[in-house]
């Protein structure tokens, strides 16, 4: 069986490297004779839109690729993700933390500290918040909540391990390289790395293909699949694909957007041709 998906959010129009991502996870699932899934990624309710929303739709199927109907979609799931939350919380896995990003920066950056350790998500948290003992009590509705990642390492019985492209990975001290990472956003209910372990693991998904900005993230999700006694898929990231300065494509880069490649009059060879497909 072989499962994979391309999972955008709504947030902005996709370019070039949004297409090298969907058609490389799509090509592959057509020489697997296996499945290729389109999931709307929108946890983040204040910056997605229905229009670029409707805007994947059409230029993924523009480019001749074609997923089952419906699609999930991650606003619809928000309970899913709390119940997965209260769970960690009754096992003494989460905090609350009321830092902002600037107590995050100042607090990382005090002159005993040295200079601030980056992990897969920015700055490592300096552990500001994280209490003694594991909180008592209910679970804080719209808060912000952070795994005790030296905690949740200590209820492991075996190493975390997982494959990426043909390699055996094996992440270790995610404590001090990875920190307590935030779980629960307090406008979003939930935070992307418990988010997308659950969708993919409700998806049945076998394999992810995804870029390779994402490579780092992975430990954190084969982690938590690991807690939620969840399967671990096969991971491949792709390169990305950058601009003549080298750097990586963003949402912002209209100028290689899908749609204005189709407005100009390329077709889905033009493109496929434009990322080396
Ligand atoms: N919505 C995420 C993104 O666009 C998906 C990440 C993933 O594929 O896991 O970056």
């Amino acid at each position: 069986m072989f499962i994979t998906r391309f999972a955008p959010s709504p947030t902005g129009p996709l370019h070039l490297g949004h297409a090298f991502s969907a058609m490389s996870a799509h090509d592959r699932a057509c020489r697997e004779g296996g499945t290729f899934l389109l999931r709307i990624d929108d946890l983040d309710q204040s910056r997605c839109r229905p229009h670029w929303e409707a805007q994947i739709f059409d230029d993924l199927g523009w480019l001749g690729l074609d997923w089952p109907r419906p699609v999930m979609r991650q606003s619809t799931r928000l309970l899913r993700y709390r119940d997965a939350l209260k769970m960690f919380w009754n096992q003494g896995l989460l905090y609350q933390c009321s830092c902002s990003r600037a107590d995050i920066r100042a607090a990382a950056s005090a002159p005993q500290e040295g200079a601030p350790l980056h992990g897969p998500d920015g700055v490592i948290y300096p552990g500001t918040c994280r209490p003694a003992t594991p909180p008592t009590g209910a679970m804080p509705e719209e808060a912000v909540l952070r795994l005790d990642m030296s905690r949740a390492c200590e209820t492991l019985s075996t190493p975390l391990i997982y494959k990426e492209k043909s390699e055996t990975i094996m992440p270790r001290n995610l404590p001090q390289t990875v920190g307590d990472v935030v779980l629960a956003r307090r406008d979003m209910g939930a935070a992307y790395h418990l988010a997308v372990v659950l969708d993919d693991a409700d998806q049945r998904v076998t394999h992810v293909i995804r870029g390779e900005d994402l490579a780092d993230a992975t430990q954190i999700h084969v982690l938590l699949q690991r807690l939620l006694g969840l399967p671990t898929p096969a991971y491949h990231h792709h390169r990305l694909i950058r601009d003549e300065g080298g750097r990586r494509l963003a949402k912002r880069d209209d100028a290689r957007a899908i749609a204005t490649y189709r407005a100009e009059g390329a077709s889905p060879r033009d493109v496929r041709a434009m990322v080396g497909l």
